[in-house]
């Protein structure tokens, strides 16, 4: 076994041991991506308490994910990304994207109705898709379902009680129903083709 001593400290240590990690216990990580993503859904509207006016960028994007991850903190991240995510989209349907509604840059002010919406767009379907990417890297199957199931839960009930919310779940709903439709598509072609297949290596057969 190799062996090493610590600089300066005098203790011995063995160089095939394992590096310590910052990677939490997978229950620990499940644990920790549902708590941050009941923070995430409303994290962003801590604008208003920190006076950067209302839909600050700083707090209406992928930010806060961003710097979690530069800490290494992993499983916060994907829930963080996950909350602010839904909350993004339901922000992107406003009454009217005009004044309160729009999305306020550092020291340069309000962006336009159409760049507000494109800000909150990019950014909802970025946080989704860097949540959807991490809890793929960071959770075995079982956890990732149990986490996906908690965290649907959580976004469902964020939207159903937002304003902006519904149009997010009719979208969302019109997607899924879509989806599922070209896969059952998809897999009844897939069946016909192997029927037929049969049928004609058995016409074949003499
Ligand atoms: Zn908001």
């Amino acid at each position: 076994m190799t062996v090493a001593k610590r600089r300066g400290s005098g203790v011995r240590m063995s160089l095939d041991e394992p590096e310590p990690s910052t990677t939490p216990p997978p229950a620990v990580a499940a644990l920790v991506t549902l708590a941050a993503l009941a923070v995430g859904l409303t994290l962003p509207d801590v604008d208003l308490r920190l006076g950067l006016g209302h839909r600050s960028a700083l707090t209406h994007s992928l930010l806060p994910a961003l710097l979690l991850l530069a800490w290494r903190r992993r499983a916060a991240a994907c829930g963080i990304a996950a909350g602010i995510g839904v909350h993004l989209a339901a922000d992107c349907f406003p009454r009217r994207m005009t004044g309160y509604a729009t999305v306020k840059l550092p020291l340069l002010g309000a962006l336009p109705p159409l760049e507000s919406y494109a800000w909150l767009a990019l950014n909802a379907a970025a946080a989704l898709l860097l949540a959807a990417w991490w809890v793929r890297r960071l959770h075995a199957p079982v956890a990732r379902a149990l986490v996906g199931l908690a965290a649907l839960a959580a976004a469902l009930r964020y939207l159903w009680h937002d304003p902006g919310g519904w149009p997010v779940l009719a979208l969302a709903g019109g997607v899924t129903f879509a989806v599922a439709r070209a896969r059952g598509g998809a897999f009844s072609a897939a069946r016909g083709r192997r029927a037929c297949g049969a049928r004609s290596t058995r016409s074949r057969t003499p």
